[in-house]
Order: C-alpha cells, then structure tokens, then sequence
C-alpha cells in the first residue's frame, strides 16, 4: 500500500518510513509540485489535519499523512507550542528558535522548568480522516548542551535521563520520541484500513 507523506522534509520522510517500513511511503513532493500550505489552525491536530486534507484533495483515494509539532512550557505559558517552527519569527532557524527559548527562561531566571514536546498526526484516506498524538515529558534548561538531534533537542533533558537530548545517543530519542510515539499509533489505524 502506498502512503503519501503531507512534507517534503527529509528528516521527517526518514522517521515515517522507519516506522511504516512495510508501506510505499512517497513525499508528496515527488507526486505534485510543491505548493504553499497556510497552517493557521489552533492546535498541533487542526495543523495536521490541514496539511493532511490538502494534499488529499490533490491526490483523492490515496492515504496521505501529515505530522505537526513542537514544544510546550507551562512557565511560558505553554510557548513557543504550535509556534515552534517559528518563535523567533516567520523565517527563523532552529537555533534561532532554540536561542529564543534559552533567553525566555533566562529572562525570568528559570534555569530549569518542566516541558514537552506533542506531534500529532493526521491520516487522510477515503473513509475520513484519523487523528493521533504523541507525547515526549522532561525538561527544559537555560542553556544548549550537545549537537545531536534538531530544533529545541540541546535543552530538553527527557524524563528519566541526565542529559539533554542533544547529548544523548540518537537511538534513545528513536526509542521515546513524541514522533514516534504517534507514528506507533498511526500505524495501527492504517493498518486496519
Ligand atoms: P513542524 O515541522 O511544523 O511540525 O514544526 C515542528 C517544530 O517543532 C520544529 O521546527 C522544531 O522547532 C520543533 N520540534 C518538533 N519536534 C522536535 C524534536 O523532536 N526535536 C526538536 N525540536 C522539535
């Protein structure tokens, strides 16, 4: 069976097939041309349905899959969450993102304060569309340690371990990923379609 991936984002692209390693995962990027997806919904799940159903609409009868995610930090009042690829502004860099989050906690002189990351994933197919999340707790810190992993990973220190996910062996994060949490149970629902 053939499942079309809503991004064209290598990383991405990389994890899905990981988990759905039994499926034709294509991007849709090598179906259609790449075209501009607005994300203004309100939640992590809206997001994913969004990008989800448009891409279905361009290629109806296929199942297409879309991921949305980010951090969250209670202290900030659950920031940078549905804005994380874009904190430090619409054409910001991970780092920027990163540093943007290191001096929020600085300005307040939080040196540590609980977070988490969610994906939520969207399945469209001919039946409708399915939802799912995952869920990665731990904390974040007011620095960046390690270069492993992307985004906000060298200042998340997941529960249960000493060190950032920036610091840890990848295959740790492979193993308690939000993702991949969300993939697992993506996987389920398709497999039943
Ligand atoms: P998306 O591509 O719209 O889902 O944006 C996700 C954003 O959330 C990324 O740009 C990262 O800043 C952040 N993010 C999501 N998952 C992770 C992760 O596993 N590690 C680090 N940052 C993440």
């Amino acid at each position: 069976m053939k499942i079309i991936v809503a991004s064209g984002n290598k990383g991405k692209i990389k994890e899905i097939k990981k988990i759905l390693n039994s499926y034709d995962v294509i991007p849709y990027t090598e179906l259609i041309e790449p075209f501009e997806i607005e994300e203004n919904g309100r939640t992590f799940k809206e997001n994913a349905i969004i990008k989800a159903k448009a891409i279905y609409e361009k290629l109806p009868e296929n199942i297409v899959i879309a991921d949305d995610s980010g951090i969250s930090v209670p202290a900030l009042n659950n920031e940078p969450g549905i804005f994380s690829a874009r904190y430090a502004g619409e054409n910001a860099s991970d780092k920027d993102n990163l540093n943007k989050l290191i001096n929020e906690l600085k300005k307040r002189n939080i040196k540590k304060t609980p977070a988490f990351y969610t994906a939520a994933i969207a399945i469209a197919t001919p039946y409708g569309v399915f939802t799912t999340h995952g869920f990665m707790y731990g904390d974040v810190i007011d620095e960046a340690r390690g270069e492993k992993g992307f985004g906000y990973d060298p200042m998340f220190i997941p529960k249960g371990y000493n060190k950032t996910l920036g610091e840890l062996d990848e295959s740790i994060k492979q193993k308690i990923s939000h993702r991949v949490k969300a993939l697992d149970l993506a996987q389920k629902i398709i497999k039943v379609l």
